[in-house]
Protein backbone atom coordinates (compact mmCIF):
# COMPACT_ATOMS: atom_id res chain seq x y z
CA UNK A 1 0.00 0.00 0.00
CA UNK A 2 2.75 2.57 0.96
CA UNK A 3 4.88 1.56 -1.98
CA UNK A 4 1.80 2.43 -4.24
CA UNK A 5 1.51 5.83 -2.85
CA UNK A 6 4.91 6.90 -3.40
CA UNK A 7 3.69 5.92 -7.08
CA UNK A 8 1.44 8.57 -7.50
CA UNK A 9 0.78 11.80 -7.94
CA UNK A 10 -1.76 14.68 -8.52
CA UNK A 11 -1.71 18.42 -10.22
CA UNK A 12 -1.79 21.14 -7.79
CA UNK A 13 -3.15 24.65 -9.32
CA UNK A 14 -2.84 27.69 -7.28
CA UNK A 15 -4.86 30.56 -8.88
CA UNK A 16 -3.88 34.17 -7.84
CA UNK A 17 -5.24 37.62 -8.89
CA UNK A 18 -1.48 37.59 -11.08
CA UNK A 19 -0.07 34.38 -11.47
CA UNK A 20 -1.79 30.63 -11.86
CA UNK A 21 0.76 28.05 -10.55
CA UNK A 22 0.72 24.22 -11.23
CA UNK A 23 3.08 21.52 -10.47
CA UNK A 24 2.77 17.70 -10.52
CA UNK A 25 3.33 16.64 -6.70
CA UNK A 26 4.28 13.24 -5.52
CA UNK A 27 2.82 11.92 -1.77
CA UNK A 28 6.10 13.37 -0.43
CA UNK A 29 5.56 16.82 -1.09
CA UNK A 30 7.47 17.07 -4.21
CA UNK A 31 6.94 18.99 -7.03
CA UNK A 32 8.31 17.18 -9.96
CA UNK A 33 7.28 19.92 -12.30
CA UNK A 34 5.99 23.01 -12.52
CA UNK A 35 4.82 26.00 -14.95
CA UNK A 36 3.73 29.33 -13.77
CA UNK A 37 1.48 31.18 -15.72
CA UNK A 38 0.31 35.02 -15.62
CA UNK A 39 -3.92 34.94 -14.94
CA UNK A 40 -6.08 36.77 -17.39
CA UNK A 41 -8.36 37.85 -15.28
CA UNK A 42 -9.59 41.15 -16.96
CA UNK A 43 -10.89 38.39 -20.07
CA UNK A 44 -13.08 37.41 -17.92
CA UNK A 45 -14.00 33.53 -15.71
CA UNK A 46 -14.21 32.15 -19.31
CA UNK A 47 -11.33 33.36 -20.53
CA UNK A 48 -9.42 31.77 -17.41
CA UNK A 49 -10.98 28.78 -16.36
CA UNK A 50 -9.89 28.00 -20.81
CA UNK A 51 -5.96 28.49 -19.59
CA UNK A 52 -6.69 25.87 -16.21
CA UNK A 53 -8.01 23.52 -19.19
CA UNK A 54 -5.10 23.98 -21.23
CA UNK A 55 -2.69 23.71 -18.34
CA UNK A 56 -4.50 20.28 -17.04
CA UNK A 57 -4.18 18.71 -20.70
CA UNK A 58 -0.83 20.38 -20.92
CA UNK A 59 0.40 17.86 -17.56
CA UNK A 60 -1.65 14.91 -18.92
CA UNK A 61 -0.13 14.55 -22.26
CA UNK A 62 3.72 15.30 -20.42
CA UNK A 63 3.26 12.95 -17.50
CA UNK A 64 4.33 9.47 -17.58
CA UNK A 65 2.57 8.64 -14.66
CA UNK A 66 -1.01 8.64 -13.71
CA UNK A 67 -2.77 11.59 -12.09
CA UNK A 68 -4.99 11.00 -9.82
CA UNK A 69 -6.67 14.06 -10.01
CA UNK A 70 -6.85 17.70 -9.80
CA UNK A 71 -6.64 19.84 -6.60
CA UNK A 72 -7.89 23.59 -7.60
CA UNK A 73 -6.59 26.61 -4.84
CA UNK A 74 -8.92 29.38 -5.44
CA UNK A 75 -8.44 32.98 -3.51
CA UNK A 76 -12.17 33.06 -1.95
CA UNK A 77 -15.02 30.85 -0.88
CA UNK A 78 -15.45 27.29 -2.17
CA UNK A 79 -18.27 24.51 -2.51
CA UNK A 80 -15.85 21.60 -2.95
CA UNK A 81 -19.17 19.06 -2.86
CA UNK A 82 -20.92 21.14 -5.64
CA UNK A 83 -17.68 21.94 -7.27
CA UNK A 84 -18.56 25.35 -7.51
CA UNK A 85 -16.79 28.97 -6.84
CA UNK A 86 -18.33 30.94 -4.92
CA UNK A 87 -17.06 34.05 -4.33
CA UNK A 88 -13.65 35.49 -5.11
CA UNK A 89 -13.07 39.34 -5.02
CA UNK A 90 -9.76 39.28 -6.25
CA UNK A 91 -10.66 37.44 -9.69
CA UNK A 92 -14.36 39.18 -10.14
CA UNK A 93 -15.53 35.81 -9.67
CA UNK A 94 -19.27 34.98 -8.17
CA UNK A 95 -20.92 31.98 -8.11
CA UNK A 96 -19.48 29.61 -10.92
CA UNK A 97 -19.46 25.97 -11.90
CA UNK A 98 -15.72 25.24 -12.24
CA UNK A 99 -15.25 21.09 -11.23
CA UNK A 100 -17.51 19.33 -13.50
CA UNK A 101 -17.24 21.93 -16.31
CA UNK A 102 -12.50 20.93 -16.38
CA UNK A 103 -13.57 17.36 -16.19
CA UNK A 104 -15.83 17.18 -19.04
CA UNK A 105 -12.76 18.83 -21.03
CA UNK A 106 -10.14 17.26 -19.38
CA UNK A 107 -11.77 13.87 -18.52
CA UNK A 108 -9.97 14.41 -14.65
CA UNK A 109 -11.34 14.76 -11.58
CA UNK A 110 -11.53 17.91 -9.71
CA UNK A 111 -11.35 19.50 -6.06
CA UNK A 112 -11.62 22.94 -4.85
CA UNK A 113 -9.73 24.17 -1.84
CA UNK A 114 -9.51 27.95 -0.63
CA UNK A 115 -5.96 28.79 -0.86
CA UNK A 116 -5.55 29.70 2.61
CA UNK A 117 -6.11 26.02 3.61
CA UNK A 118 -4.25 25.11 1.09
CA UNK A 119 -1.15 26.45 2.19
CA UNK A 120 -2.20 25.47 5.68
CA UNK A 121 -2.85 21.46 4.54
CA UNK A 122 0.70 22.13 2.64
CA UNK A 123 2.49 22.74 6.38
CA UNK A 124 0.71 20.01 8.25
CA UNK A 125 2.09 17.40 6.15
CA UNK A 126 4.62 18.56 4.90
CA UNK A 127 6.26 21.51 7.18
CA UNK A 128 7.80 21.42 10.36
CA UNK A 129 3.76 20.59 11.99
CA UNK A 130 3.00 17.67 10.38
CA UNK A 131 -0.21 15.77 11.59
CA UNK A 132 0.00 18.82 14.07
CA UNK A 133 -4.33 18.26 15.99
CA UNK A 134 -4.95 21.68 16.54
CA UNK A 135 -2.49 24.11 13.49
CA UNK A 136 -2.73 27.44 12.43
CA UNK A 137 -1.33 28.97 9.86
CA UNK A 138 -1.19 32.75 8.58
CA UNK A 139 -0.03 33.67 5.18
CA UNK A 140 1.22 37.82 5.46
CA UNK A 141 1.22 39.36 2.17
CA UNK A 142 -0.65 41.04 -0.17
CA UNK A 143 -3.36 40.20 1.93
CA UNK A 144 -3.70 38.01 5.53
CA UNK A 145 -4.49 34.02 5.04
CA UNK A 146 -5.61 32.27 7.75
CA UNK A 147 -6.11 27.91 7.73
CA UNK A 148 -7.21 26.00 10.71
CA UNK A 149 -6.42 22.55 11.28
CA UNK A 150 -8.93 21.75 14.22
CA UNK A 151 -8.84 18.60 16.26
CA UNK A 152 -7.15 16.77 13.39
CA UNK A 153 -10.14 17.89 10.47
CA UNK A 154 -9.45 21.15 8.03
CA UNK A 155 -12.20 24.03 9.34
CA UNK A 156 -13.63 25.16 5.82
CA UNK A 157 -16.58 26.16 7.67
CA UNK A 158 -20.04 26.66 5.88
CA UNK A 159 -19.09 28.94 2.66
CA UNK A 160 -15.43 27.17 2.11
CA UNK A 161 -12.83 29.66 3.10
CA UNK A 162 -12.51 28.58 6.92
CA UNK A 163 -11.47 31.38 9.37
CA UNK A 164 -10.42 34.59 7.75
CA UNK A 165 -8.35 36.06 10.57
CA UNK A 166 -6.81 38.60 8.31
CA UNK A 167 -10.87 40.25 9.42
CA UNK A 168 -10.68 40.45 12.92
CA UNK A 169 -11.09 43.42 14.08
CA UNK A 170 -7.95 45.05 15.63
CA UNK A 171 -8.95 48.22 15.27
CA UNK A 172 -12.59 49.73 15.07
CA UNK A 173 -11.01 53.16 14.37
CA UNK A 174 -8.80 52.06 12.30
CA UNK A 175 -8.20 52.09 8.45
CA UNK A 176 -10.33 50.95 5.68
CA UNK A 177 -10.47 47.42 4.77
CA UNK A 178 -10.74 46.07 1.38
CA UNK A 179 -14.00 43.89 3.49
CA UNK A 180 -15.81 46.71 4.57
CA UNK A 181 -15.15 46.95 7.78
CA UNK A 182 -12.04 49.21 9.71
CA UNK A 183 -9.07 48.10 11.50
CA UNK A 184 -8.98 44.70 10.27
CA UNK A 185 -6.14 42.74 11.04
CA UNK A 186 -5.20 42.47 7.13
CA UNK A 187 -4.80 46.43 7.05
CA UNK A 188 -2.32 46.64 9.70
CA UNK A 189 -0.01 43.66 9.06
CA UNK A 190 0.08 42.84 5.64
CA UNK A 191 2.60 44.02 3.26
CA UNK A 192 0.19 46.97 2.17
CA UNK A 193 -0.56 47.91 5.45
CA UNK A 194 2.72 48.09 6.49
CA UNK A 195 3.68 50.51 3.36
CA UNK A 196 0.47 52.28 4.29
CA UNK A 197 1.64 52.99 8.37
CA UNK A 198 5.22 53.98 6.61
CA UNK A 199 3.33 57.05 4.60
CA UNK A 200 1.41 57.85 7.65
CA UNK A 201 4.82 58.95 9.89
CA UNK A 202 6.62 60.21 7.25
CA UNK A 203 4.31 62.71 7.54
CA UNK A 204 4.87 63.71 10.83
CA UNK A 205 8.29 62.55 10.74
CA UNK A 206 10.48 64.25 8.57
CA UNK A 207 14.28 63.52 9.18
CA UNK A 208 14.96 59.57 8.24
CA UNK A 209 16.36 57.43 5.71
CA UNK A 210 12.80 55.97 5.18
CA UNK A 211 11.49 59.39 4.77
CA UNK A 212 14.85 59.66 2.45
CA UNK A 213 13.93 56.15 0.65
CA UNK A 214 10.17 57.51 -0.01
CA UNK A 215 11.61 61.14 -1.38
CA UNK A 216 13.99 59.87 -3.51
CA UNK A 217 11.76 58.25 -5.91
CA UNK A 218 10.05 55.57 -4.13
CA UNK A 219 6.71 57.16 -3.87
CA UNK A 220 4.86 54.55 -5.80
CA UNK A 221 3.30 51.55 -4.36
CA UNK A 222 5.21 48.87 -6.13
CA UNK A 223 9.11 50.40 -5.06
CA UNK A 224 8.46 51.22 -1.41
CA UNK A 225 8.41 47.34 -0.18
CA UNK A 226 8.43 46.18 3.59
CA UNK A 227 11.68 44.75 2.79
CA UNK A 228 13.02 48.20 2.39
CA UNK A 229 11.42 49.67 5.96
CA UNK A 230 12.98 45.96 7.20
CA UNK A 231 16.45 47.02 5.78
CA UNK A 232 16.55 50.59 6.79
CA UNK A 233 15.58 49.49 10.57
CA UNK A 234 18.20 47.59 10.37
CA UNK A 235 20.52 50.86 9.27
CA UNK A 236 19.10 52.30 12.33
CA UNK A 237 16.43 54.03 11.12
CA UNK A 238 14.38 55.62 13.97
CA UNK A 239 10.65 55.47 11.50
CA UNK A 240 11.49 52.35 10.04
CA UNK A 241 12.48 51.06 13.66
CA UNK A 242 9.04 52.29 14.61
CA UNK A 243 7.01 50.85 11.95
CA UNK A 244 8.95 47.37 12.83
CA UNK A 245 8.03 47.48 16.33
CA UNK A 246 4.76 48.45 15.72
CA UNK A 247 4.44 45.86 13.07
CA UNK A 248 5.56 42.99 15.63
CA UNK A 249 3.01 44.77 18.44
CA UNK A 250 -0.31 44.16 15.62
CA UNK A 251 0.94 40.82 15.01
CA UNK A 252 1.41 39.42 18.23
CA UNK A 253 -2.26 41.42 18.93
CA UNK A 254 -3.88 39.26 16.45
CA UNK A 255 -1.88 35.77 17.22
CA UNK A 256 -2.74 36.00 20.84
CA UNK A 257 -6.55 36.40 19.32
CA UNK A 258 -6.21 33.46 17.64
CA UNK A 259 -4.22 31.36 20.20
CA UNK A 260 -6.93 32.15 23.41
CA UNK A 261 -10.05 31.28 20.63
CA UNK A 262 -8.59 27.38 19.41
CA UNK A 263 -5.69 26.59 21.71
CA UNK A 264 -2.95 25.40 18.84
CA UNK A 265 0.01 23.58 19.75
CA UNK A 266 1.27 25.78 16.81
CA UNK A 267 1.47 28.43 14.49
CA UNK A 268 3.43 28.59 10.96
CA UNK A 269 4.03 32.29 9.79
CA UNK A 270 4.60 32.59 5.61
CA UNK A 271 4.45 35.12 2.78
CA UNK A 272 6.79 37.99 2.41
CA UNK A 273 6.55 39.41 5.62
CA UNK A 274 7.19 36.65 7.78
CA UNK A 275 10.57 36.29 6.00
CA UNK A 276 11.85 39.33 7.41
CA UNK A 277 14.24 38.39 10.51
CA UNK A 278 12.71 40.94 12.43
CA UNK A 279 9.07 39.26 12.74
CA UNK A 280 9.49 35.90 14.42
CA UNK A 281 11.33 36.94 17.73
CA UNK A 282 11.32 36.92 21.61
CA UNK A 283 9.79 40.02 21.03
CA UNK A 284 7.08 38.89 19.40
CA UNK A 285 6.63 35.99 21.67
CA UNK A 286 6.97 38.21 24.97
CA UNK A 287 4.03 40.19 23.41
CA UNK A 288 2.10 37.32 22.83
CA UNK A 289 2.59 35.69 26.08
CA UNK A 290 1.41 38.94 27.44
CA UNK A 291 -2.22 39.16 25.98
CA UNK A 292 -3.33 35.22 26.38
CA UNK A 293 -4.57 32.89 29.41
CA UNK A 294 -1.80 32.13 31.59
CA UNK A 295 -2.04 28.37 30.74
CA UNK A 296 -1.41 29.01 27.25
CA UNK A 297 1.88 31.37 27.99
CA UNK A 298 5.40 29.51 26.46
CA UNK A 299 3.12 26.63 24.87
CA UNK A 300 2.35 27.88 21.69
CA UNK A 301 5.40 27.29 18.76
CA UNK A 302 5.90 29.68 16.33
CA UNK A 303 7.43 29.52 13.35
CA UNK A 304 8.38 30.32 9.72
CA UNK A 305 6.35 28.40 7.48
CA UNK A 306 8.44 26.03 5.32
CA UNK A 307 6.92 25.15 1.77
CA UNK A 308 7.40 28.49 0.36
CA UNK A 309 6.87 29.73 -3.27
CA UNK A 310 4.96 26.34 -4.51
CA UNK A 311 3.00 25.94 -1.24
CA UNK A 312 -0.44 26.61 -2.79
CA UNK A 313 0.36 23.77 -5.13
CA UNK A 314 1.73 21.46 -2.85
CA UNK A 315 -1.38 22.05 -0.48
CA UNK A 316 -4.24 21.65 -2.86
CA UNK A 317 -2.64 18.28 -4.29
CA UNK A 318 -3.00 17.05 -0.92
CA UNK A 319 -6.57 16.63 -0.91
CA UNK A 320 -5.80 13.62 -3.95
CA UNK A 321 -2.74 12.22 -1.61
CA UNK A 322 -3.49 12.19 1.67
CA UNK A 323 -6.48 11.12 3.97
CA UNK A 324 -7.82 14.52 5.37
CA UNK A 325 -11.38 15.23 7.38
CA UNK A 326 -12.86 18.68 6.52
CA UNK A 327 -15.42 20.60 8.43
ZN1 LIG B 1 -11.42 43.27 6.51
Amino acid sequence: MESKRKKIVALGIDIGGTKIKAGLVNAEGKVLSQKVIPTYKERGAASVLKQIEEIICFFKNSSSKEIQGIGLALPGQVDDKRGHCLYCPNLGWGELEISRRLTEKTGLPVRLINDANAACLGELFYGKGKKTKTFLSITLGTGVGSGLIFNGQLFTGRFGSGVEAGHMVIDPTGYPCSCGRRGCWETLVSAPGIIRRTKEKMKIIKDSKTAKLIKEGCNEDESLSPEKIFQAAREGDLLAREIVEETVFYLAIGLANLINLFNPFEISLGGGVAEAEEIITSDLIEQIDKNVFPTMKGKVKIYKATQGYYGGIIGASTLWLHEIDII
